[in-house]
């Protein structure tokens, strides 16, 4: 058998990624401390170094992912099916084995490349990385039920386009920087910047003295100052939607999906607000698959939801059947790890129709593990968060106050998992990432993590796996 070199020089073998395409077998294995991807007999898209013993080993870099997609099909990110969907992120790159696990027996399509422009930046990756990592673990996993690859929170029409270029099948646009919080505007500075907005006659005539009949909440109709208010807060957002929708088009002419997403301003989006931003992005001809309003309550990084249930079910509801009458369109929720509270709430009020993005998720678990098999490494990185802090919380929501974290030098090796859970610690591990994945303890970390690679992906499965469950499409354990 092809492998006997290898595995005589201590190799390992990944079962499941075994698998042949012109004559050549291929498969991940792990040596060294490291992953890389034998093939049997070299080819020349593939870079490596022939062996000694016969075949040909490949370091896991990005021309050889998108070298092993074109011989596998399944490695190729595809457009959402029908029904609800859900994006996995991953800070490192090493959590889609983990991923994969969590939907094993879940009925639902995942994403498993996702990552913004904004978090790139902040660990140094580019849109290539991320895909090209998704795609080994896909591999290593033998997995073969597809999925989607989303450029999230885009603000530049290059970014998107670039992303287009290598693959990606889903963008998220983020109009955000044109959002104005228009609520907190005098009715007369608001009539002022309407009458700057070249659609604002156009907006007149659509909406006033009109009602739309919502399915399942009775018929919705604009005031003037609600027009006016609407158009202002968010009639730039949607022309920057429409804008970088059709520059898509051209770069890709056989589909994409496309979601905007305003999750990251300032103020919730209200129903009425939401019938408005749908209704114009169709009546433009962008077609998109998934929409983010900001929703009430706090909606902060890897911590439950906390506010108002009432006032989130009522306002969920309207935004649920907004989507379903004007559109069909998923809801899409943004933040979405953690948010124990809400999944039940947002299954059932979408009837399934939804999208839940998780991200930081998957590098809180790997802190989890961390904390237990290297606590050394893992007070280290506890230690640089809390110093990075003031700086790594810009631009997200959060609330953790630093100095309610127990100082590390009074805690056990055995009270530091508990660091990961607390509201304050993990919050601010959370904001973290960057700062530790750009320095050396990153690399630590991730050496730390492909040794103990069945416990990162046992612990994702079922941290994920809770998520699945509480949105109805993954049974209890
Ligand atoms: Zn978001």
């Amino acid at each position: 058998m092809v492998f006997w070199g290898l595995l005589n020089r201590g190799y390992a073998l990944y079962d499941r990624s075994v698998r042949e395409a012109q004559g050549v077998t291929f498969a991940l294995v792990r040596g060294g401390g490291r992953k890389q991807l034998f093939l049997s007999e070299r080819l020349s898209e593939f870079s490596g170094e022939v062996l000694p013993e016969g075949g040909f080993l490949c370091p896991l870099l990005v021309e050889n992912a998108f070298a092993l997609q074109r011989l596998f099909p399944s490695l190729s990110p595809r457009r959402l099916p029908e029904g609800a969907s859900f994006g996995f992120g991953d800070r490192l790159g090493l959590a889609t084995p983990g991923h994969i696990r969590a939907i094993s027996s879940a009925n639902v399509f995942p994403v498993l490349a996702q990552q913004s422009v904004r978090e790139n930046a902040r660990t140094g990756r580019t849109f290539e990385e991320v895909l090209a990592q998704a795609i080994f673990g896909i591999f290593q996993e033998g997995y073969e039920g597809g999925f989607g690859a989303d450029a999230d929170h885009l603000k530049r029409i290059g970014d998107a386009l670039h992303a287009a270029d290598i693959g990606y099948t889903f963008f998220t646009c983020d109009p955000g920087d044109y959002v104005v919080a228009a609520e907190r505007l005098s009715l007369q500075e608001v009539q002022r910047q309407f009458a700057l907005l070249p659609e604002a006659d156009d907006f007149r005539r659509e909406y006033l003295g009109r009602t739309f009949e919502i399915d399942g909440i009775g018929s919705l109709a604009f005031s003037e100052e609600e027009l006016i208010r609407a158009a202002v807060k968010y009639g730039n957002a949607v022309d920057f939607a429409d804008k970088l929708y059709h520059a898509l088009t051209v770069r890709l002419p056989q589909g994409f999906d496309y979601e905007v997403s305003v999750d990251e301003t300032e103020t919730p989006t209200t129903p009425l607000e939401h019938l408005f931003v749908a209704h114009e992005l169709l009546r433009r001809g962008v077609d998109f698959v998934s929409l983010a309003p900001r929703f009430v309550g706090a909606m902060e990084k890897g911590v439950d939801w906390r506010g108002d249930l009432e006032a989130f079910r009522r306002e969920l509801r309207a935004h649920a059947a907004i989507a379903r009458t004007v559109g069909s369109y998923r809801l899409s929720l943004h933040s979405g790890s953690d948010k124990f509270t809400l999944y039940p709430f947002l299954a059932k009020e979408t009837r399934g129709l939804w999208h839940v993005k998780t991200a930081g998720t998957s590098y809180l678990v790997a802190l989890e593990v961390a904390a237990h098999r290297a606590p050394v490494l893992f007070r280290e990185i506890a230690q640089f968060s809390v110093e990075q802090f003031a700086k790594d919380r810009a631009s997200y929501h959060i609330s953790a106050d630093p100095s309610l974290i127990p100082s590390l030098e009074g805690l056990s090796d055995d009270e530091l998992p508990a660091l990961v859970a607390q509201h304050h610690s993990r919050q601010v591990l959370h904001v973290g990432f960057g700062s530790v994945l750009k320095s050396p303890l990153g690399n630590e970390l991730k050496k730390l993590l492909v040794e103990y690679e069945d416990d990162y992906s046992e612990v994702l499965a079922t941290h994920l796996g809770r998520h699945l469950q509480g949105l109805g499409i993954a049974a209890s354990p």
